[in-house]
């Protein structure tokens, strides 16, 4: 891919305000010319979130989609919403805050409005390497919505994951290639316990960051 072929053309970014999404934010703005962001709210433990993802937006000056998902909420009960449960992992190693189906769903009602505001390119930062318990986050289900998508509304859809095969440590190099490390540790949020930044640091979310970052920043001081 190179900047001249796509810098005329306009993506959506599906945009949660967490670490992944937001290096995705700032790889669109690199390589496209018009980007826009759509979050989906679907009562998320922290209400922060939602605001964080706001924040973020407007700070770059991007316009800014946010669709009520909150029926997701009633199709299952799961840590992600569920405010009373811990978050652990299933027996199946699938972690309890799996909502079936969600990407699924989250990436058609992206492709709907993508199709609204005209723009060709989708771009969601799943990740088979960190998350391979989700299946509608792997690299062959994207792969097979991006037909399902571009039949359903006779589009020539792009779906692009830019962080699909990256580990934690190489998504935060490409953060930080990007010139957004700094920002993007300080201002984005992927805690369970909806800690901005660093986070709180003890739940699986914070322990998968921080890993991350510190097997970058020693793999950069090495260097
Ligand atoms: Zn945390």
């Amino acid at each position: 891919m190179t900047e001249s072929v796509l810098q005329n053309e306009k993506a959506l970014v599906v945009f949660s305000g967490g670490q992944d999404s937001t290096t995705c934010l700032f790889y669109a703005k690199k390589y496209f010319k018009d980007v826009e962001l759509v979050t989906f709210n679907y009562g998320q433990r922290h209400d922060s979130e939602i605001e964080v993802a706001k924040q973020i937006a407007q700070e770059q000056g991007l316009k800014h989609h946010v669709l009520d998902m909150s029926l997701l909420s009633q199709l299952t009960p799961n840590a992600l919403t569920n405010h009373e449960m811990e978050i652990s992992n299933n027996e199946d190693g699938i972690p309890n805050t799996f909502v079936p189906a969600r990407n699924l769903l989250f990436l058609s009602f992206a492709g709907a409005l993508a199709y609204q505001i005209d723009a060709k390119h989708i771009i969601t930062g799943v990740c088979e390497t960190d998350f391979s318990g989700y299946p509608d986050c792997r690299d062959n289900f994207i792969k097979s919505m991006n037909v399902t998508l571009s039949l359903a509304m006779d589009r020539d859809f792009v779906i692009h994951t830019p962080l699909m095969w990256l580990d934690k440590a190489a998504t935060w190099e490409l953060s930080d290639e990007l010139g957004v490390l700094d920002y993007i540790r300080n201002n984005t949020i992927t805690c369970y316990n909806g800690v901005i930044g660093d986070g709180c640091g003890e739940c699986p979310s914070c322990q998968l960051r921080q890993r991350g970052l510190t097997q970058y920043l020693e793999r950069k001081g090495a260097k």
